[in-house]
């Protein structure tokens, strides 16, 4: 890479920081349909002022901001982000206010910076820094950036549809997420895990009742608790019956990358303030549990009284939201199938199941030639082999957007594990964002 282009980018740091600041300032909370039209021309703008065609493209939801522009080569690189951001909440335990980007120590916090602004602005900033040396990109570049990742993505298929002859040529995907981990080490994600996200709802009497009533009226909140013990057992063996039919076993290439992978089980264990992990697990077990293991979790279980002091109550109705996170082959729609059977033949076919969100999984090939491109590049920047991992923990609409087409994706992100991404004081270190944008930059290079 000419050494022009680092140059560019250390003695553009300031703008670079105020574009990120601008960025991050402004609100775009998709849970609650906060300033997405707004984020969305600012991003469209941002891209326009580096030289992209932009459009803004309807969907039934926020709109997809897709940036295309023509290279030297055949090849067509895709970039993925999204501009939403999740909710601030609780507000009172943020040093700074969200949207008012502080600098403190070196980082940078706001609501965004790690998830995923800062990974926008440092991939502009790279392109800017790129195309200050040379008249155009060495590969086309379609970038997409979405406005409901944090939700789900709803109606991203929409958008794909539409794009689909661009999205199923495209050589390969820088995907958003990722960073650095405890040990500090440069970490690239090559997919993630699907997602099934449902609530059940239980209901008894018509209206909330004196507890006395407990004797001759049934509790929908026992209900629920008898539900849910029929989903998993103590062993966190999940019982739905066919469950797990569906699951492929990892590839050679995909163990072998999980092998490698120095888990930072020490750091992690007290990152989060546990003393083991479930079910006693470490070494090569912890790690393709945490890959390759779906799950079956409750994210909050709501009925009757919670406040303080005692009210003796019979509630008239119970609610608990679950997620399960799937792993190939499993499909949303299939364990939806199969919840809603189990339920019913347990003697809960009055329960609801109500579902919201479905991602399908998608698992990346670590010895593919994009991939071990973007992993030397990685070590040529940070000093360090990447760890490559086949799918990340967490969900995103990878299989949508590339999976699907066998399109191969690389996370590259600008936050660590100190990131608080998702939590109150969400922030990342300036030198890992700069770094970031030398990584995009390098990359486009050796595409
Ligand atoms: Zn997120």
């Amino acid at each position: 890479m000419k050494p022009e282009v680092l140059d560019y980018i250390a003695a553009h740091r300031e703008e670079c920081l105020a574009l990120l600041v601008r960025a991050c300032s402004q609100p775009s909370v998709s849970a609650l349909h906060e300033g997405l039209d707004e984020m969305a021309a600012l991003v469209g703008e941002m891209l326009r002022g580096i030289g992209f065609e932009v459009d803004l493209v309807p969907t039934d939801g926020a709109p997809v901001v897709l940036g295309r522009m023509a290279g030297s080569g055949d090849r067509t690189l895709l970039l993925y982000n999204h501009y939403d951001v999740q909710p601030v909440d609780p507000l009172d335990e943020w040093e700074t206010p969200p949207f008012e980007p502080t600098v403190r120590d070196g980082r940078l916090y706001a609501r965004g910076a790690a998830d995923n602004k800062g990974a926008i602005v440092s991939r502009i900033c790279a392109l800017r820094a790129y195309l200050a040396h040379h008249d155009r990109p060495p590969v086309n570049i379609a970038w997409v950036i979405e406005g409901e990742e944090e939700t789900g993505s709803p109606y991203l298929a929409q958008f794909v549809e539409r794009y689909d002859d661009l999205l199923r040529t495209a050589y390969g995907c820088v995907w958003e997420a990722g960073g650095k981990d405890s040990r500090d080490r440069y970490t690239i994600a090559l997919g993630c895990k699907g997602l099934l996200y449902v609530e059940l709802r239980a209901r008894e009497a018509a209206r909330d009742l004196h507890s006395a009533n407990a004797a001759i009226v049934g509790n929908p909140a026992w209900r629920l608790v008898w539900a849910l013990s029929t989903l998993k057992g103590p062993n966190e063996n999940i019982l739905i019956p066919g469950f797990y039919d569906d699951i492929r076993i990892p590839s050679a290439a995909q163990k072998e990358a999980l092998a490698r992978w120095d888990y930072p089980e020490e750091e992690t264990r007290a990152l989060y303030g546990i003393d083991r992990f479930l079910c006693g697990a470490t070494g090569d077990r912890l790690k393709e549990q945490l890959i390759f293991g779906p799950t079956c979790n409750i994210d909050g279980f709501h009925s009757g009284y919670g406040g303080p002091g005692s009210k003796t109550v019979l509630p008239a109705e119970a609610t608990v939201k679950l997620d399960f996170r799937l792993v190939p082959e499993q499909s949303p729609e299939r364990i939806l199938e199969l919840l809603k059977e189990h339920l019913a033949s347990q003697g809960f076919g009055d329960i609801e199941v109500v579902s919201y969100e479905g991602e399908p999984p998608s698992a990346g090939d670590p010895s593919h030639p994009f991939v071990q491109t973007a992993a030397q590049v990685a070590e040529g920047i940070y000093g360090h082999a990447p760890a490559l991992i086949p799918m990340m923990s967490g969900t995103g609409p990878v299989h949508v957007l590339c999976g699907q087409f066998g399109v191969p994706v690389v996370t590259a992100g600008v936050g660590y594990a100190g990131s608080r991404v998702h939590a109150p004081n969400e922030n990342i270190r300036l030198d890992d964002f700069f770094a970031g944008t030398r990584y995009i930059a390098a990359l486009l290079d050796a595409l």
